[in-house]
């Protein structure tokens, strides 16, 4: 299927299933916003908590924490973000569309209407905002650029309230904000999006082992989610910041966006520690309690975005099988792992049955319940949104305490004793 095609059927899906919503719809929408539906906030909670529980129960010496979305705004110098988070950008002087000059093919004229491009000039894509009450008296600051700069602030306090000792690292799940320039594709570039980060610290003669590390290790994580493995990549980065030694994307091959990346790997080195320090007058080397060596923590980050995951993940598990369309997510993705049916809708007994069945899974797994249509059309649903199992309730549960449980892939269907089910399905699902 054509990559640009298999994108207007992913936003369509996402709409008519409630997985997400263009932000603002009732007021014509709102450039670069999105707002996830009653399925897709689950689909996005259940990548979420896998990630979380991969990075601080899989990994020793892995701590989270929940920053705050606006700080003191010289952070933002520190970072160097003020003077250098800005895209040279060209305008083209007939239609005024704006174009990162990187992009440019052609740095003369323009790709919208071949009118002249005018120099490139540097646009700040902090997104600003003001504190306080009082007209005239407001604090400028900047919604985060980028979620990271929270651990950096609370590296210390880290230290100072863990047992950690380098190497360790500091996780974090959390909204960042963009003025992007080019907006579009859906959840690919928004101006309101979520990142996931590691920030692992370590010894300076240390970083090319972590990075290695971080690098085989992320990308590990990523293939044990997407339907396809062979469609992740990396691409290494050629042009650098000036402190780092290597920059690698994490990339979707299927990418039907302009870009491929998901995930980046980053050599951060002592950048952002030695900014921080020099910008707020603070320590923040570290001493070895075992050498009493001192010095500043090299970092590197996995730096990757919550929304283009969710994105690529449902374009990699959409598929078209004749008449169905099924997402193959991974079942512990999937907005829901199971779905109850009823066999007959028009059977008190078999609701009841149905009723209780659906009940005690729901004490251990996310649960649809569907006792529309028949059989075959509820599967049907069920496949498009990608819930892995149907367990139906019919006469053969009256009479014997068995179950159907119908398989999503395969759609091979299986008797299962009832008190059997919940481990049925639990083996299933942690594959
Ligand atoms: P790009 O080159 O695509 O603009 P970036 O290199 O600026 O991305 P980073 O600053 O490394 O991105 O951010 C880490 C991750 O955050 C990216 O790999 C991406 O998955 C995600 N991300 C960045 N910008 C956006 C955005 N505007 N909308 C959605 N996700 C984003």
């Amino acid at each position: 299927m054509k990559t640009e095609n298999l994108m207007e059927k992913i936003v369509s899906l996402c709409k008519r299933r409630g997985f997400v919503y263009p932000g603002s719809e009732i007021y014509g929408g709102f450039q670069g916003f999105y707002d996830f539906g009653p399925l897709g906030v689950e689909m996005k909670n259940n990548l979420k908590q896998l990630w979380w529980k991969w990075m601080t129960k899989e990994h020793d010496s892995i701590v989270g924490i929940d920053g705050a979305i606006i700080t003191n705004p010289k952070v933002w110098e520190a970072s160097g973000h003020v003077k250098n988070f800005v895209d040279p950008l060209s305008e083209c002087k007939k239609c005024h569309h704006r174009f990162k000059a990187d992009d440019l093919k052609d740095d003369k004229k323009c790709p919208d209407c071949n009118g002249e491009l005018a120099e490139p000039k540097q646009f700040n894509i902090l997104v600003p905002t003001q504190l306080g009450v009082i007209e005239g008296e407001k604090t400028n600051a900047y919604l985060r650029g980028e979620a990271c700069q929270t651990i950096y602030l609370n590296y210390k306090n880290v230290l100072n309230t863990t047992r950690l000792k380098i190497p360790f690292g500091i996780c974090q799940i959390g909204k960042a904000f963009r003025n992007e320039v080019t907006l579009g594709n859906f959840l690919f570039r928004q101006r309101e999006f979520e990142q996931w980060d590691l920030q692992w610290f370590c010894h300076p003669s240390e970083m090319e082992k972590w990075f290695e590390f971080w690098k085989k290790e992320r990308m590990d994580w990523y293939k044990s989610i997407f339907t396809n493995p062979k469609n992740l990549g990396f691409y290494k980065h050629e042009k650098l910041a000036h402190y780092a030694k290597m920059a690698f994307d994490i990339t979707y091959e299927n990418s039907p966006c302009e870009i491929k990346e998901m995930e980046g790997i980053h050599w951060r080195g002592d950048w952002d520690l030695s900014g921080h320090a020099k910008f707020s007058g603070q320590d923040l080397s570290y001493t070895d309690p075992e050498t009493n060596e001192k010095f500043v923590p090299q970092i590197v980050e996995t730096s990757g975005g919550v929304d283009r995951a969710f994105l690529f993940l449902l374009i990699d598990a959409y598929v078209e099988d004749g008449e169905r369309v099924v997402l193959k997510l991974h079942p512990k993705i999937a907005p829901y792992q199971v779905a109850v049916f009823p066999l007959l809708k028009n059977k008190p007994e078999l609701i009841e049955k149905a009723k209780e069945v659906y009940g005690d899974l729901k004490k251990e797994f996310n649960v649809a319940w569907d006792d529309r249509g028949n059989i075959g059309k509820r599967y049907f649903a069920q496949d498009e949104i990608g819930t892995p199992f149907c367990v139906t309730v019919d006469f053969d549960t009256l009479e014997k305490d068995i179950v159907t449980v119908r398989d999503r892939d395969s759609m091979k269907q299986d008797k299962v004793k009832l008190k059997e089910l919940a481990e049925y399905l639990k083996e299933k699902i942690n594959v």
